[in-house]
C-alpha cells in the first residue's frame, strides 16, 4: 500500500487502547531496523524527520529511503510525518514533497499566535490530504534545534485544548505531561531513589492527560519526549569508552498506561540512538583492527530492530494491529 495518513492508525489505536509508534530516522539503517521489526510484529508505523534529520540526510534522500521501505513491507500502513516543524514554509516544502503528515510546532509562542500560524498550516494540509498535529504547552530538554530549558517549559492547560482545536482544526495534539526531550529528561534531584539506589523519576501528570481526555472526547493526543532510556544501552556506552552519567527516561510503564488512554502516538528517539551508539562503541572496542562500516552498522541495525520489536510488543501494544 501507499504511505497512508494518520487518521484511521489513530481512530483504531483510541479505540483498541494502544498507541503507535512514531519513530524518528536519519539514514538508512535506521529505517531498516524500524520498518523490519514492524513487518515483522505487523505493527502501523510512523517515521518521523525532524528539521535536523533534513538538514542531515537531505529531503529527497529520507523521502526515499520512506518509500524504499514502503515497497519493502507491503503489507503494513506507514506514515512519513514531519516532526517539530517551525514554520508554515517548513511544513508546506514537505506536504508539497510527498509526507502524509506534518506537525507544526508553534508551542512557544503565545495562544493565539499558536492557532493562528497552525491554522494556516491544517488549511493547507487538508487541501493536499495530508493530517496535523499540533502543540500547547512545552516540553524541557534538547531535540536536535529545538531547546527548551526545564524553567520555560510548561504543562498543557487543559482549560484551552477545546478552543485550539477547535478554532485550528487540527487532527492530533502533542501535550505537555512531563515528558521531556533527550536522553537526560530529569535531573537526579527531580528523582527518588528505590531500594536499590536506582533513580526513579517523577510520574507523569496523568491528571492533566484524563482532564484534556474528558474536554477532547475520541482526540487523538501524542506525546513526545517519551524514550526511556534503556539502562543496558547507557551502560553499554559507559563500559566502552562512553560518558553518559546520569541518563535517565520515562519508564515503560507509564507509556503503556497513556497508551491505553487518548495517547495514540508515542515519540521515540533517544533510545534508536542509544542502542546504535551503544552497539557501534562495542564493537570497536571488541575489534579495534575493524573498519569496514558494514560490519559495525549491521549489529546496530539488528539492536535497534530487538529495541522496536520490543515497544511494539511491551510497550505501545501496536503489534498485530497492521
Ligand atoms: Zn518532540
Amino acid at each position: 500500500m501507499p504511505l497512508v495518513t494518520s487518521k484511521d492508525m489513530f481512530k483504531k489505536a483510541y479505540e483498541g487502547h494502544y498507541a503507535i509508534g512514531a519513530f524518528n530516522v536519519n539514514n538508512m539503517e535506521i529505517v531498516q531496523g524500524i520498518t523490519e521489526a514492524c513487518k515483522e510484529e505487523k505493527a502501523p508505523v510512523i517515521l518521523q524527520v525532524s528539521k535536523g534529520a533534513r538538514a542531515y540526510a537531505n529531503h529527497t534522500y529520507l523521502v526515499k529511503l520512506v518509500e524504499a521501505a514502503v515497497k519493502e513491507c507491503p503489507d503494513i500502513p506507514v506514515v512519513l510525518h514531519l516532526d517539530h516543524g517551525p514554520d508554515f514554509e517548513t511544513c508546506k516544502s514537505c506536504i508539497d514533497g510527498g509526507f502524509t503528515s506534518v506537525m507544526i510546532d508553534a508551542s512557544s509562542k503565545p495562544f493565539a499566535e499558536n492557532i493562528e500560524i497552525t491554522k494556516k498550516v491544517v488549511e493547507y494540509a487538508h487541501d493536499h490530504g495530508v493530517v496535523v498535529e499540533a502543540e500547547l504547552g512545552s516540553l524541557a530538554g534538547i531535540e536536535d534545534d529545538v531547546k527548551v530549558s526545564a524553567a520555560d517549559s510548561s504543562y498543557t492547560r487543559p482549560e484551552e485544548v477545546e478552543e485550539f482545536v477547535s478554532k485550528t482544526g487540527c487532527d492530533s495534539l502533542a501535550i505537555a505531561i512531563g515528558t521531556s526531550h533527550g536522553a537526560y529528561k530529569f535531573t537526579p534531584e527531580q528523582c527518588t531513589r528505590n531500594e536499590k539506589g536506582i533513580l526513579v523519576p517523577p510520574p507523569l501528570r496523568f491528571d492533566i492527560l484524563e482532564e484534556v481526555m474528558k474536554r477532547l472526547p475520541g482526540f487523538p493526543i501524542v506525546l513526545h519526549g517519551s524514550s526511556s532510556v534503556p539502562q543496558n544501552f547507557v551502560e553499554m556506552i559507559n563500559s566502552h569508552g562512553g560518558k553518559m552519567p546520569n541518563a535517565i527516561g520515562v519508564p515503560e510503564e507509564q507509556l503503556r498506561k497513556a497508551a491505553e488512554l487518548a495517547v495514540c502516538k508515542i515519540n521515540i528517539d533517544s533510545d534508536l540512538r542509544l542502542a546504535m551508539t551503544g552497539t557501534i562503541r562495542e564493537f570497536f572496542d571488541a575489534h579495534p583492527d575493524k573498519f569496514d562500516p558494514r560490519e559495525y552498522l549491521k549489529p546496530a541495525r539488528a539492536n535497534i530492530k530487538e529495541l522496536v520489536r520490543h515497544k511494539l510488543r511491551d510497550v505501545l501494544g501496536c503489534a498485530g494491529k497492521a
